[in-house]
């Protein structure tokens, strides 16, 4: 398997990263649907939630953890952020690596589709 994802995390092509660590790249979303998206992926490759082993949940801590250094960062922890992670075509996923869209900097609707 090789997505977007791996080619990214690699630097195989050119993203905007926000923050990089051993463990996790997160990058703007080529496509924004809100003044700050970001793309919180897990260097470690798992296709889908699905695919999340029991010894693998901790990187869903990690993930909050991330967000939580995010939210801080870009100035969002108290006007609010949204978290997204879809699962399969019907939950609209794209790219098949795990990953938590980060969306803030505006008022977000309540449309879940
Ligand atoms: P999904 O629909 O799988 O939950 O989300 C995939 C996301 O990846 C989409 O929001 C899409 O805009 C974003 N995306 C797809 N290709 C690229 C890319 O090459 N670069 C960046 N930065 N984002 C991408």
């Amino acid at each position: 398997m090789n997505t977007i994802f791996h080619k990214i995390i690699n630097k195989e092509i050119p993203s905007q990263i926000e923050y990089e660590d051993d463990n996790f790249i997160v990058i703007h979303d080529i496509s924004p649907q809100a003044p700050i998206h970001l793309l919180i992926i897990p260097k470690i490759f798992i296709a889908t939630i699905n695919d999340i082993s029991n010894n693998q949940l901790y990187i869903m801590s990690q993930m909050l953890k991330i967000v939580q250094i995010l939210a801080v960062k870009l100035q969002v922890d108290q006007t609010g952020y949204r978290l997204i992670m879809n699962c399969n075509p019907d939950g609209g996923q794209t790219v098949y690596y795990i990953h938590m869209h980060f969306l803030a900097g505006k008022q977000l609707n309540s449309h879940f589709g």
